[in-house]
């Protein structure tokens, strides 16, 4: 090994799932959601002023800010924006986690945590789901350096309850608790009410899922103003200008149209609790579901199997290899015609099998 390579940050990075980049391939893989962005983000984005594109966009994104302070009913200073939550998570960690005692999440959650705690190094543990993979809030009623817990639970799809979220909070109250809400619009109940009690919560919310705006890499924290202000002096020590002038325009844009974002929740949420269904017709044990994608095995085929068939098929699903939750299938909710081309696929290989 040279000299020089011993200096070199070593990490494990994290693996998202495939973007395969034919349009002919059924895409259930990373949880986007099947429809597209509303109208009023169309417009936004062909008012777009190219010309304006030659300057540096609003450091402090302070329209986008605003907007999403109005909507959650906060109030100024209490919301921090950036490129996708995992940019927002990110330095949330970097921020709040400098203790020596370890951070705490779930065994089985967001894999991009032991990435961030890895690459930041910070001590973490990981605290095991229950036997039916809920996380149990006395469990974290222990000393740590802050907690970190994805609400709905990924890949999961399982919540907890906004009482069982304080517990973990209350019992906390000495360091940084952040929950994780990227799926709270599609059920689930959110911690949102608890920020005007506790101080050191901190919710991270995404445009990614919910808002269909995967590709403009949108996402933001609620928190009271001394931890936003905390992440903005962070974010200022490293970038400036995070948010770019299309992100900030399209983020106000996509607020306004709260009717086309309620009927495609209502759309995804119905396709969901069909899919549910029609999986367990076919020999799946599928969890209950707060989120936009299903969790499932199958009662006598290995997931792996099932997703090597699927991708022959150019159907794509998400399976993790690790070790409680290897016979599962990830399976993001499409269209209602895409999860019945998963369903008769399904079908095929099943019959196969036997
Ligand atoms: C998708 C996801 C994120 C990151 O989403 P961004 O696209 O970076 O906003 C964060 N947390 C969880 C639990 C997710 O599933």
């Amino acid at each position: 090994m040279n000299l020089w390579e011993q200096n070199i940050r070593k990490v494990v990075p994290y693996v998202p799932g495939e973007q395969p980049q034919q349009e002919d391939r059924i895409k259930l893989n990373t949880n986007e959601n099947p429809y597209p962005p509303s109208p009023s983000v169309y417009q936004a984005h062909q008012s777009a002023d190219v010309g304006s594109f030659a300057l540096y966009p609003d450091p402090s994104a302070g329209e986008l800010v605003k907007k999403l302070e109005g909507y959650y009913g906060l109030e100024d200073g209490q919301v921090f924006v950036g490129v996708g939550s995992d940019d927002v998570l990110s330095l949330a960690f970097l921020t709040f986690f400098n203790s020596e005692k370890p951070i705490l999440f779930p065994d089985v959650t967001y894999s991009f945590y032991p990435v961030w705690a890895d690459v930041y190094r910070i001590p973490y543990e990981c605290v095991p789901l229950d036997d039916s993979f809920h996380i149990c809030p006395e469990d974290y009623a222990r000393p740590n350096g802050g907690v970190v817990i994805a609400n709905p639970n990924a890949p999961t799809s399982m919540g907890l309850k906004r009482k069982e979220v304080e517990e973990i909070i209350r019992s906390n109250q000495d360091v940084i608790v952040i929950i994780d809400e990227a799926y709270i619009d599609f059920g689930g109940e959110t911690a949102l009410p608890l920020l005007k009690e506790y101080e050191n919560l901190l919710v991270v919310r995404t445009y990614s899922k919910s808002r269909s705006l995967a590709g403009m890499r949108i996402g933001f924290a609620m928190g009271n103003k001394r931890l936003i202000q905390a992440m903005n002096d962070v974010k200022e020590s490293i970038n400036s200008y995070t948010m770019s002038q299309e992100a900030i325009r399209v983020g106000v844009a996509a607020i306004d149209d709260e009717e086309v974002f309620q009927q495609n929740l209502k759309k995804v949420i119905r396709t969901r609790e069909r899919s549910k269904e029609e999986l367990e017709k076919r020999g799946f044990i599928v969890f209950d579901s707060q989120t936009n994608f299903l969790f499932a095995r199958h009662s006598q085929i290995p997931a792996e199997k099932l997703f090597d068939a699927l991708r022959e098929r150019r159907i794509y699903v998400r399976h993790f290899g690790s070790e409680r939750i290897h016979n599962y299938l990830r399976i993001t909710i499409g269209t209602d015609e895409q999860m019945d081309i998963l369903f008769r696929a399904l079908d095929e290989e099943i019959k196969n099998f036997y």
